[in-house]
């Protein structure tokens, strides 16, 4: 179901972060409460239906049906997707968090107070992010982590200022959140996650 026009090589995005350095030692001591509201008031969709565009052009090609059958492994070229794939491919409240690295409103999004049992995934990929048991409640208003649910899912990047530290799903680099030093144990994180760049799947 992810219209689309002609591949190209083209990406708008560029990633910052090639290594795997150490993310305990870039990240600088934040301040409680010092994520950014860019007063955007999309509040992303909670649902866990995939994204589908109701005026998408009909004309399927090969790329997009690889797209559809590689689904969470990864093998997927993100990099090579267009502003406009991107845009077909999820809602407007995902692609502003999760293309423009937009931030959500606190306490009005659908996961900052969810306490079910289950398991956080891209919204973009299905790459799994995060398991309910490392969820806590930061009372910041936006759903809150203490670890990844892999070593792999997530790629942590230091903003060029070194000022904070983005969260990144490792599969696509659609951007998820930041992580903060003041966190719980055992890890003493705080993987401060947008709702909208997630799906919940419940156990
Ligand atoms: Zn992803």
């Amino acid at each position: 179901m992810t219209g689309a026009g002609h591949p190209s090589g083209q990406t708008m995005r560029i990633v910052t972060c090639n290594g795997a350095p150490p993310m305990m030692k870039h990240l600088t001591i934040a301040m409680l409460g010092l994520a950014t509201i860019t007063g955007c008031e999309h509040v992303a969709t909670p649902t866990a239906k995939e994204p589908t565009a109701a005026t998408q052009p009909t004309q399927p090609t090969a790329a997009v049906e690889a797209v559809e059958a590689v689904g969470v492994t990864g093998a997927t070229d993100y990099k090579s997707f267009t502003d406009a794939q991107w845009k077909q491919r999820l809602t407007p409240g995902q692609y502003y968090i999760l293309r423009q690295e937009g931030t959500e409103p606190p306490f009005r999004n659908a996961y900052h107070d969810n306490k079910i049992t289950g398991d956080y995934h891209c919204a973009a990929d299905d790459t799994l992010l995060f398991h309910s048991t490392e969820k806590y409640d930061s009372h910041t208003g936006w759903p809150s982590f203490w670890q990844p649910a892999t070593a792999k899912s997530v790629k942590d990047v230091p903003d060029a200022d070194g000022s904070r530290v983005e969260v990144e799903c490792a599969t696509c680099h659609g951007h998820l959140g930041h992580v903060f030093t003041d966190g719980p144990q055992p890890t003493g994180l705080r993987y401060c996650m947008n709702s909208g760049a997630m799906k919940f799947v419940p156990k």
